[in-house]
């Protein structure tokens, strides 16, 4: 089963979104793993965003990530990559889809709520970046609540 990290972002603890966030993916049908909540410090960020770092907005970025804590949850299912993505919507807010996270909660580019893993690699090293072995929990999941039994 996949497994992908999502973070709510400083913004989101501030606008009090963090129970609708981990709603939606609980009613989505998609398992969580692992949950914490962190303060992210400089060196965090300049690895998580490494591919950021030449950009204009990256120091505004990283005020962005640590004026408040953030929360790190794993969440695992079928496809949770792309699912979560999808759920996550556009970067930026006000091109995101309505019913996407950031098409519902954000109107900025920067300030858009949660991040998300953006393929099946990156959510092992992120998944990895954020959570130690044990903090993550296989524990039993009716599956076939979710799935055919035959499902691929
Ligand atoms: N970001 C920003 N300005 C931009 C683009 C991105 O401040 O013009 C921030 C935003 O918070 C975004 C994060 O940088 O979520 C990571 O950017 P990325 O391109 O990886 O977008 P994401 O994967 O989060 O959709
Ligand atoms: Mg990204």
């Amino acid at each position: 089963m996949e497994q992908t990290l999502v973070l709510i972002k400083p913004c989101g603890l501030e606008r009090q979104l963090v129970g609708e966030v981990i709603t939606r993916f609980e009613r989505r049908g998609l398992m969580l793993r692992g949950m914490k909540m962190l303060q992210m410090t400089d060196e965090l960020i300049n690895i998580h965003y490494a591919h950021l770092r030449e950009k204009s907005f990256f120091e505004g970025l990283k005020e962005s990530m640590q004026y408040a804590p953030v929360i790190a949850m794993c969440w695992e299912g079928k496809e949770a990559v792309k699912v979560v993505r999808d759920m996550t919507g556009y970067t930026n807010g006000r091109k995101a889809v309505p019913g996407t996270i950031r098409g519902d909660y954000s109107m900025s580019s920067q300030q858009n709520i949660v991040h998300s893993s953006d393929s099946i690699d990156t959510a092992r090293v992120e998944i990895d970046r954020f959570f130690r072995p044990e903090e993550i929990f296989s524990y039993k999941i009716h599956w076939r609540q979710f799935y055919a039994t035959d499902e691929i």
